[in-house]
This record gives C-alpha cells, structure tokens and sequence, in this order.
C-alpha cells in the first residue's frame, strides 16, 4: 500500500473528517489514478485511506477514517447500502430519488439517481472510476434495478483528467423513464438530460411554489431558467392561468410543452420563450409587462469561490429585474446552486437586489435542496442550493 505523507498541519481538515486533501498539502508520495493510498500525517500517523488522483487539485479523497476498513468491492457495497437505506428511511413519495450524493454518502465523486427503474450515474474523480464495476454491481444488488446508465460527461470529470464516458454500464432499451412527484408526471432522458437526467435537487421547491400559487392565488407566472418546464406545470397545478417558460435551450422548452400536455393541462394556458433570460427580464420591464410570480433558478454562475464576485453581480442583475417585474403581492423563488456563493452571501445579494429595485419583500422561507441531497457536518461543501421565497410587500 502507497503512503502519501502530509506537510506538517495539513492533517487537520482530515482529523475533522472533511474528505479532501489538495495537492499543495502533499509532502510526499505518488501511486496511479484511483489506486487507494493510506493518508498519513508529517509524523507518520494514520489519517484516512483514499483514492490518489494525480491530475487533479484535490489529490486525494478520503474513503475512510478507520484504519481498520478494508477498501475493497465489500466496502463499496456497505457504503452503497447505507445511502439507499437512508433514502428509504425518508419515506419520499416519488419514483425519482437521488440514491447517492457524493461525499455526504461517504462516495465522494459518486452520484447516482434513480429514475423509476432506472439508475443513473456520474463517476467523477479516478477513485470512484477505478471501482466502476464494483459500484455498479453494489447499486445493482442494493436496488433490485437491472439498468444502469453511465453519464460521466461533467466539467468536473474533465478537471480529473478522465475522457468522458456516457452509455449503458448494466442492462439497455429505452432511456426515457416517467417520474410521479407530488402528483405531477415528468418524463426524463437519461442519455439526453442535464446532469444525470433531471433535477430532483428542486423536486420539494417545484412542491412549494405549487402550493404558495394557490395561497397567494397568482395567476399569471414567469418561469425563467425553466428547462423542461417542472415549476411552470406546478404553477399550473397551483392554478395559474398563464405560464411563461423561459430557456435558452429549444429542446428543454419543446420538453416543456409536452409536460404541461402530460399532466392534462390546457395548452394555452403556457407559452415558451427560447431566449436569453437577462435580455428577456429587460425586454418585459420595458414593455410594462408584470406577473403574480416569478422563478429564477439559474444554472451555476460560480463554480467556485474565485468566480464569485463576478458571479454575485450576474445574480443581482437578475434579482433585481425580477423584483421589479413582480406585481405587488407577488411571489419570488430565487435560487443559486454555486458551491461559491453561500446561503448568507445569496440573500445579501438578493437584499442588494430589492435595494436597486426599489422593493421590500417578505422572506417567507429559506430554500435548500431536498432531503436526499443531504449535506454532513463535516462537509460544508455539500451545501450548494439555496434559495429564497419572497413576497413582495
Ligand atoms: N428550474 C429547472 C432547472 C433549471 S437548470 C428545473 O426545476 O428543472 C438551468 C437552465 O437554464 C437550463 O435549462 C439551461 O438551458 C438554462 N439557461 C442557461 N443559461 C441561460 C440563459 N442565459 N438564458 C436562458 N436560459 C439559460
């Protein structure tokens, strides 16, 4: 077994558990992409066994914390276990669950979701690459699933130095699955969609904005980053009368369209804009055009700390006209998902927002990804959606 010595001091965020050790923090040591290394401290102390990544920033992840564990396809199938256990556990009331969420589920670089019968999954760093098949086999046996897609086709994939790997590891036939959430039927592609396929991370957010539509009895609704349209067919579900979706993708909004028609609603009532969004938000203010509510869920403008400040601008720009396109008493969801931006930092952005806008708003709850995107105590960095519901006062 390869060591890989730490400098002195940089054996404290393993000693607190956080499963990253970057390569400035290496004092010697090598071994292959993926091999599994023993982490040792300056003076030689056991740390963590991980899986050594030699192209990537974050040299090793950290597998374990007991020396006592055995890093071998038995170790995968415990792990894998343990995270579909807990799913379980949360009783959730959908076929679309996220089963594996990397490093909170003790398999940093894994991601797995299931899609009815459907598994989907990204293998993002050498060590969870070098173990494919045993992973692969473990979410088989764990899940009584027989098919398994691969979609590791990620920026971060690439930043490992792996090439990018999409098809069918287990099983074949039809990559499209439909999902039930809170009583709206989505159908997702696995080999097509963003990510692994969809977006369960929003799937209790889609729920919410359903209910505050009807509460807050809006009727007309701008769903802005819309993709395939879930928050649009909440809103319609909530009972809003005119639905705009907007993306700058055609195939998402063509999805769209087809989920409204899916869950029986008048295709009338929902109309798509394949535009750019800040344009967009401009173009309406100009026009004097306003809505009872509006969402803003944007894809990553900072993927990471040192883009945050141009990013932190992109998200007030944004927040700000959709401020003031709200009619008053009218809702907003805003979110980010960038690892770089945190809960507090968004909503000083989002205040910044309402400041130029001009409005106040009440916030009526915090947003954060659902139950089966946890985050652990000791990795902060697991914390990366957050949002804001706000009613405009
Ligand atoms: N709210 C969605 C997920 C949004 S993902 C859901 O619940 O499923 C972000 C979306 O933003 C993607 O569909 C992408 O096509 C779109 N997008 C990215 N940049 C954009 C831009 N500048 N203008 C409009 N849409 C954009």
């Amino acid at each position: 077994m390869k060591a890989i010595r730490l400098r002195e001091g940089k054996e404290r965020s393993l000693l607190r558990h956080h499963p990253w050790v970057f390569a400035g923090s290496v004092e010697k040591g090598k071994a292959d992409a993926g091999e599994t290394v023993r982490v040792e401290a300056h003076d030689g102390r056991f740390l963590a066994w991980g899986a050594y990544s030699p192209e990537s920033q974050i040299r090793v992840r950290a597998w374990s914390f007991d020396v006592a564990e055995r890093i071998d396809a038995a170790f995968f199938a415990r792990r894998v276990q343990a995270a579909v256990a807990m799913r379980t556990r949360l009783g959730l009331d959908t076929n679309g669950v996220r089963l594996v969420h990397g490093e909170t589920d003790g398999l940093p670089g894994l991601i797995v979701d299931r899609y009815d019968d459907i598994l989907s999954a990204q293998f993002l760093f050498a060590g969870t690459e070098r173990w494919k098949q045993a992973i692969a086999d473990a979410l088989l046996s764990t899940t009584g699933c027989t098919r398994l897609y691969e979609r590791s086709d990620t920026h971060a994939r690439e930043q490992e130095g792996l090439p990018p790997s999409t098809g069918w590891l287990r099983g074949d036939g039809s990559t499209t699955a439909t999902l039930h959430e809170h009583g709206i039927r989505l159908t997702v592609d696995v080999a097509e969609g963003h990510k692994t396929g969809y977006y369960l991370d929003q799937r209790e957010n889609r729920a919410l904005f359903a209910r505050l539509v009807k509460q807050f009895g809006a009727k007309s609704v701008l769903n802005c980053y819309s993709y395939t349209g879930g928050f649009s067919v909440a809103a319609l579900a909530g009972g809003a009368t005119e639905v705009v979706s907007v993306d700058s993708s055609g195939p998402a909004l063509a999805h769209a369209s087809a989920h409204v028609a899916l869950n029986g609603f008048e295709p009338a009532r929902h109309s798509v804009l394949d535009a750019d969004v800040n344009g967009t938000l401009r173009q309406m203010l100009a026009e004097g055009r306003r809505f009872d509510a509006i969402v803003l869920d944007p894809p990553k403008f900072a993927p990471n700390a040192a883009s945050a400040d141009r990013a932190s601008r992109a998200y007030k720009d944004i927040n700000r006209l959709g401020l003031m396109l709200l009619n008053p008493g009218g809702l907003l969801l805003t979110f980010s998902c960038s690892g770089g931006i945190s809960a507090d930092l968004f909503h000083k952005i989002v205040a910044g927002a309402g400041m130029d806008a001009g409005v106040d708003a009440y916030l009526l709850q915090r947003l954060e990804a659902a139950s089966d995107h946890p985050t652990t105590l000791y990795f902060p960095e697991g914390e990366y959606l957050k949002g804001l519901a706000l009613l405009r006062r």
